[in-house]
């Protein structure tokens, strides 16, 4: 019999009414019978935070970790130090950096996530953020909410996206999708930025050119969108020095982790104007705060905001995905069979993916 903990967000009635929001306490997974009825104990919890949290008092013991990004256990280098357990940390989704990997490596405990669960409902996110702000769709809507009408105060700050550079940072499953699914609206050009090359024949099925500096994308890009992971080579990556170095007017799109852009310096340049638009759903802790400056910065002229709460990549098809998908590791897990290689973060003491910082 093995312990696994579950730390997922609390759906309340929503989960109580719609059975696939599989992310939640509530549904646990969609497995949490089949766990108990294999013999196994399932604790599952949203109170994450502080040494008294059902988190931290189950930590202990656990033998598997199951967590979600969209309401993070952070899984620091003292949780480890704690987790005497712990074989195997799970991400039901994609992207692992709430977990400390180095700190996970010296224990030598499994990080695996689903990978490509949810690439899709974000790179459709990304697109449709990318639209709600080069078309000042938000000031636009609030307008008709408070019953006014006024053209010119929208359109003077409304483009289009054809003719547009577009760039992404990072051209792994999310990056390259955008890239993808942008082709459609006829932009100027679309660039991307990665250290690790695309396969010869994913490159040559977009019109898109690599850059080779991280400069070169930001100072020729219109739009930019960030779709790398969190990690030491990324964490305030987008600082007031790199916003400096993108176009005046520009649009700046982070779905991939909050901290990866650095918060005063897009507060200072959406109300500047330096910026135009800042938007994404991911913050750079969460749950966001309530006075968390990103949720009601602006620009001059009053929109520029296109920020959510963390639900891009936990939509209702998203959320069957990963949750068949943690389900698999832990089948693996307990049947003692390797994991899909595409699917290991870190294992045996050593990062076994590419896309977590450029590593001998
Ligand atoms: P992926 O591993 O397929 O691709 C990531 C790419 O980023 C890799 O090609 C890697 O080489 C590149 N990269 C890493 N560091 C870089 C750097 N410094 N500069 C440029 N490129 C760099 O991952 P993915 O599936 O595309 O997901 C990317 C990230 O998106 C995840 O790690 C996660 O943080 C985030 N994400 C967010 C949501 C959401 O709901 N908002 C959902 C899924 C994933």
């Amino acid at each position: 019999m093995v312990k696994v903990l579950a730390v997922l967000y609390s759906g309340g009635k929503a989960a109580q009414e719609e059975s696939r929001l599989f992310g939640t306490i509530e549904n646990r997974l969609g497995f949490g019978d089949w766990l108990e009825s294999e013999g196994h104990e399932f604790i599952v919890t949203d109170d994450k935070e502080g040494p008294n949290s059902v988190f931290q008092q189950h930590i202990v013991d656990a033998d598997i970790l199951v967590t979600t990004p969209f309401h993070p256990a952070y899984v620091t280098k003292e949780i480890i130090a704690k987790a005497k357990n712990l074989k195997l940390a799970v991400t039901a989704g994609v992207g692992s950096d709430h977990v400390d990997l180095n700190a996970a490596n010296e224990r030598k405990i499994t990080v695996a996530e689903v990978s490509g669960s949810n690439v899709v409902s974000v790179a459709e996110h990304v697109v449709m953020t990318m639209l709600v702000l080069v078309r000042n769709f938000v000031p636009a809507h609030e307008q008709i909410i408070a019953h006014d009408w006024n053209v010119a105060q929208i359109a003077r700050n409304a483009f289009d996206i054809e003719g547009k550079t577009i760039g992404t940072i990072g051209a792994g499953r999310i990056g390259y999708r955008v890239l993808q699914r942008l082709e459609a609206f006829n932009p100027k050009e679309l660039l991307w930025f990665d250290y690790t090359d695309l396969p010869a024949d994913a490159a040559a099925a977009i019109k898109a050119r690599r850059v080779d500096t991280l400069d070169e994308l930001l100072s020729t890009c219109d739009v930019i969108t960030v779709n790398c992971p969190l990690h030491e080579g990324t964490r305030g990556l987008i600082d007031e020095k790199a916003i400096a170095k993108m176009k005046k007017g520009a649009w700046l799109i982070n779905t991939a982790r909050g901290a990866i852009v650095k918060r005063e310096a897009v507060v200072e340049a959406l109300k500047s104007g330096h910026l135009a638009g800042y938007g994404g759903d991911v913050w750079d802790l969460q749950p966001a705060p309530k006075d968390h400056p990103w949720r009601d910065m602006r620009n001059p002229l009053g929109g520029g905001n296109a920020m959510v709460a963390h639900y891009s990549g936990t939509t209702l098809d998203a959320q069957i995905r990963y949750a068949n998908g943690a389900k698999d590791i832990i089948k693996r897990y307990l049947a003692g069979q390797p994991q899909d290689p595409a699917n290991v973060i870190v294992e045996n003491g050593g990062y076994a993916t590419r896309a977590y910082g450029q590593r001998k």
